[in-house]
Formats: C-alpha cells, structure tokens, sequence
C-alpha cells in the first residue's frame, strides 16, 4: 500500500517511538508528584519534550502548553482569549478569521459568534490566501480582539503571508493566532522572527509523532508576564495554570522527539519533499495532460501537497477504486463527509470539488514507488 495522506496523519517515526515506550513501561511517574525518581524521571522528560518544542518553534519553553492535540489548540486559545478578556471589559468583542480555515477555527468562531461575539469572515483568494491589504483595512475598522488565520491551508496547500500579517499585528498590537499545524517541519517557523504571532496551534501526529498530543503556544508579553486566557479545562493547575489533567508523559516525550527530528532534519526534508512533488507533478502532467487540473499554487505553498482535479470523474468513486494500492483523500480528513468548504471558499465548483484529490508526500518515499501513476490514464 503507497500511502499519500500525510497530512492527514503520519507514521511514527521509529526513533519516536523507541522515545516512548520507557514511558508507557517502567517510566510510568507521575510528573506532578514529587521527590522520587520515577516522579522526577517524569517530570525531567517532560522538561526535555518542552524544550525540543521550543526549539522547533522559535519561542521560551514556558510558552509551550502541551494540548491533546491542535482541535483542542484552537479551540483554547480562540475561546480562552475571547472569555477572559471580554469579561475583563475589552472594548472589543470581534472575532476575525477567514473562511477558509480548518473547522476547529471556523467552528469555534461560530460557536462564539451564538454565544453574543461579533464575527467576520474574510473571504480568500483562488488559492485559499487571505489578502493583506483586505486584512490591513478591516483589523483597522475593527480593532479585532482576536485574529485566526492559518499559517498553511491543509487542503490545498498555500501559505498565507505569515510575515507580513505579523508586521502588522506587531504594529497594531492586537491578538494574532495561527493555525501551523500543517507547516511545521515542511517551512522554517522561528516565532522570534515574527513577533505579532502571539499565539500558535500544531500537533505531533503531522510530522511523525503520536496521535493525541499536541501544544498550545502563548507567547509572554515580556519577558517575566505571561499572557492570561480563561482555560478549557480546570483541575489541577497543570501547564501553568493553562490545561489541567495529569500530563501524557509518553506522548508528550513522543511530541519533543518528533519536534527535535523535525528541527535537524527540515532542510533534508523540504529538499526531498520539493523533488518528489516536482516528480510527482511532471508524471501527472505527462501521463493526463488536460485529464487533470490543479488547484494547488506552484510557489508559497507547502512542499509535497498537491490538490488536484481528474475532470469528470468522481473523486470518492476514484479513492475506493484506489483504495486496494494507494491511500489518497478527497481533502481534509476532518471534514470528509461534506463537500469541502476551503475549496468552495476558493472559489470552485461543486462539480470540481467533487472531482478533487489531495496526494500528500512523506520524504521517506521514493521515485520508483511514485512510478505507480504512470498506470492512471
Ligand atoms: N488544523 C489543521 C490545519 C489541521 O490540518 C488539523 C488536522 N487535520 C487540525 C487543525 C487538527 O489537528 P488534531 O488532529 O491534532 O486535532
């Protein structure tokens, strides 16, 4: 089986795992107790996976709260933020995102927008990118408490102009969240490059790590003040107050392995992704000429994601036919029942969205495995 759905998930890396299995046999301290060593084991090992986030992402360990993953990224940080500081009197009760944003966002918003928020909406390009100067003109009209776009759209691949929306917010010194879940160890992310992105969402379980965990980043607002948000979940003070519960040790060590192989191997990996896509891409194009059009840019996108139309065929008919040799999907693995709303958003057909596929890369592939679609005519 060729499977090409990594951004839907991935396989463990190996040395992941080898990572975590002493935390899910001898390792098993809690690291919130205290003085033994199965307990300061725990707790050392956390201390670790917090740092090699950290390090990844460009930002202070202490601004990494570890999540179940980066649905529960958003949805804290977008509800956090908008509880605690509405009900500490903020002027503003707006909530900004686009709609071409993964479901965790939109549907937050949503949520909020019932529960008495103002929303907007902004509408996005043919490629599912915001426009800054339409950004620029309604975060000056309306002085949002919070801003959510995505760093990189996980159906269709483009990235939003991540370094000029955070100049702007830096300037303006509003709340400016992403959602980079599908970029991180595919684009260089250095959070100390880009100061207006005060709060960050990504998971382990799209580049290489376990499912179920993930981090939440909120950035301090100087060096010694953390920035407040109401959490989601209260108990027992864990994460610095920000997400109760007893830490998932082993997957939270599988997280920090992952994060640290994502930072040493991010050249290699963009490298190898970029050749396989073109590769992929000359094929595709040789074999089906104007059988298939693509939905994907061909610059300022994520490496190794290709959407694409085969005009006038099914594309859930054409993945089951598949479906014996390789692992494709229409989309978002999120939103697979419905007709894909980035794609709508992006201003497609119902008929090309349901002619849609999206091949996603791993830089463990090789040619010869890809040579599989000199077969599709
Ligand atoms: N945001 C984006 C852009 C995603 O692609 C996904 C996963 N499909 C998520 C959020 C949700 O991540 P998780 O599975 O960790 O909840």
């Amino acid at each position: 089986m060729l499977y090409l759905d990594n951004s839907a998930t991935t396989k463990i890396h190996p040395d992941v795992l080898e990572a975590m299995l002493p935390y899910l046999q001898e390792e098993y301290g809690n690291p919130s107790s205290k003085f033994y060593s199965l307990a300061e084991n725990a707790k050392k090992a956390v201390a670790t996976a917090r740092e090699q986030v950290a390090q990844l992402l460009g930002c202070d360990p202490d601004e990494v709260v570890f999540t179940s993953g980066a649905t529960e990224s958003n949805n804290m940080i977008i509800k956090g933020v908008a509880d605690y500081y509405s009900h500490k009197g903020s002027s503003s009760n707006y909530l900004l995102t686009s709609s071409a944003e993964h479901p965790s966002v939109l549907e937050t918003v949503e949520f909020l927008g019932e529960r008495g928020y103002k929303t907007r909406l902004l509408d996005v390009d043919t490629f599912a990118r915001v426009d800054l100067q339409n950004v620029k003109e309604t975060v000056t009209q309306l002085q949002p408490l919070l801003t959510s776009f995505m760093w990189g759209n996980n159906e269709i691949g483009s990235l939003n102009p991540i370094g000029e929306l955070s100049k702007l917010f830096t300037a303006n010194n509003l709340f400016f969240h992403t959602d980079a879940t599908q970029v991180i160890g595919k684009i260089p992310v250095n959070l100390r490059k880009h100061s207006g992105i005060r709060f960050l969402s990504m998971s382990a379980h799209k580049i290489g790590g376990p499912k179920g965990i993930g981090a939440a980043i909120i950035r301090k607002q100087s060096k010694e003040i953390f920035t407040r948000l109401t959490p989601l979940l209260h108990g027992g003070g864990q994460e610095n107050n920000y997400r109760s519960g007893t830490l998932a040790v082993h997957n939270i060590v599988g997280l920090g392995k992952a994060a640290e192989l994502a930072s040493q191997k991010l050249e290699e990996n963009v490298k190898r992704l970029t050749q396989l896509e073109n590769y992929l891409v000359d094929i595709l194009k040789t074999n089906l000429g104007n059988k298939i059009a693509f939905n994907s840019d061909d610059h300022d996108k994520i490496p190794g994601l290709i959407s694409l139309q085969f005009i006038g065929v099914n594309n859930e008919l054409l993945l089951k036919k598949l479906s014996s040799f390789i692992a494709l999907s229409s989309g978002s693995a999120c939103s697979s029942s419905k007709p894909s709303h980035v794609l709508s958003a992006a201003g497609k057909t119902l008929e090309e969205v349901r002619q849609t596929i999206r091949i996603t890369l791993a830089s463990d592939l090789s040619e010869k495995e890809l040579d599989l679609f000199r077969a599709i005519n």
